[in-house]
């Protein structure tokens, strides 16, 4: 196994070889394919070879509205070396939420506009006041190649790079959701970490707020050793052969993946078997 960071011109040609040969439907690799390849090969094939995917629902979509208010200020702070007022980033909020919210289907939205952009509001400056004088960014949105075992190019999209509070430098990935991911057992964050040769990663992560709750902010992070690297090397590594070779297994049945909601392959595949019985 072996890692090399690539400049973008060595990543597009690479990347445009492998698909003009069709050795991988992108002719590159990235984290969201992987993760849905070691998920379910079967729903990797029908989203990157068929491009059979669902819209966003409204949760996904709120969470993309909340991501684009932070990274508007992390840019804003990286031109000017000011912190922004909070009031001035959501001066964005209604275009932001008009762009995202137009590919969520009329029949997947359950709340009205105003408690959307109540909840978006909300989670943006939960994370203003936790986060904002404590923040040290030294990019955002930076995109990094690497090749993997001499062959497979992977693209990573850093949501933010900071210094953190013992002034190291850490790649942070930001999540709007329900749930807290453990940044030590991330392979998305081992990716990032490998594309860029930062070995300290963080979640930052905006819990949506709940019936009796508000917007919460969790940040947590974490070094990873080689062995650690190593381990998710060797994973990408089977990954991309299995992809190259075109082994598209089928999930287990009672993985929570495989389900009308989270799958939009689900009716072709498995609703196809439970139609009968
Ligand atoms: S229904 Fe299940 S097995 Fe079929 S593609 Fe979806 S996740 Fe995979």
């Amino acid at each position: 196994m072996s890692i090399r960071i690539l400049c973008k011109e060595e990543f597009d040609l690479k990347a445009e070889l492998l698909k003009m040969e069709g050795t991988i439907p992108r002719g590159y690799f990235s984290a969201s394919q992987f993760t849905k390849y070691l998920n379910c090969g079967e729903s990797y094939r029908y989203h990157y070879e068929k491009s059979i995917y669902s819209p966003p629902s409204e949760k996904m979509a709120i969470g993309s509205v909340g991501h684009e208010l932070v990274e508007l200020h992390i840019k804003s702070q990286l031109e000017t070396k000011l912190i922004p007022e909070a009031d001035t980033i959501l001066e964005s909020l209604n275009s932001i939420f008009s762009a995202v919210f137009s590919k969520v289907p009329e029949k997947a939205r359950e709340l009205s506009t105003e408690a959307l952009l109540d909840i978006i509001k909300n989670i943006y400056t939960c994370w203003y006041k936790e986060v904002s004088s404590e923040l040290s960014p030294v990019s955002s949105e930076e995109t990094a190649y690497f090749l993997l075992d001499d062959m497979w190019p992977i693209m990573a999209k850093l949501d933010y790079i900071n210094l953190d509070e013992e002034g190291r430098l850490e790649i942070v990935d930001l999540k709007v959701g329900k749930m807290l991911r453990d940044p030590k057992n991330s392979l998305q964050l081992g990716i990032y970490s490998l594309s860029k040769g930062i070995n300290r990663v963080s979640y930052d992560t905006l819990l949506l707020p709940g019936k009796r709750t508000g917007a919460r902010r969790k940040k947590e992070g974490t070094t990873l050793s080689e062995e650690q690297l190593g381990h998710i090397e060797s994973v990408l590594s089977t990954a991309a052969r299995g992809i190259a070779a075109k082994i598209y297994l089928k999930t287990t049945p009672d993985f929570w993946g495989c389900s009308l909601k989270y799958c939009s392959a689900y009716e072709r595949c498995r609703g196809e078997v439970n139609k009968h019985g």
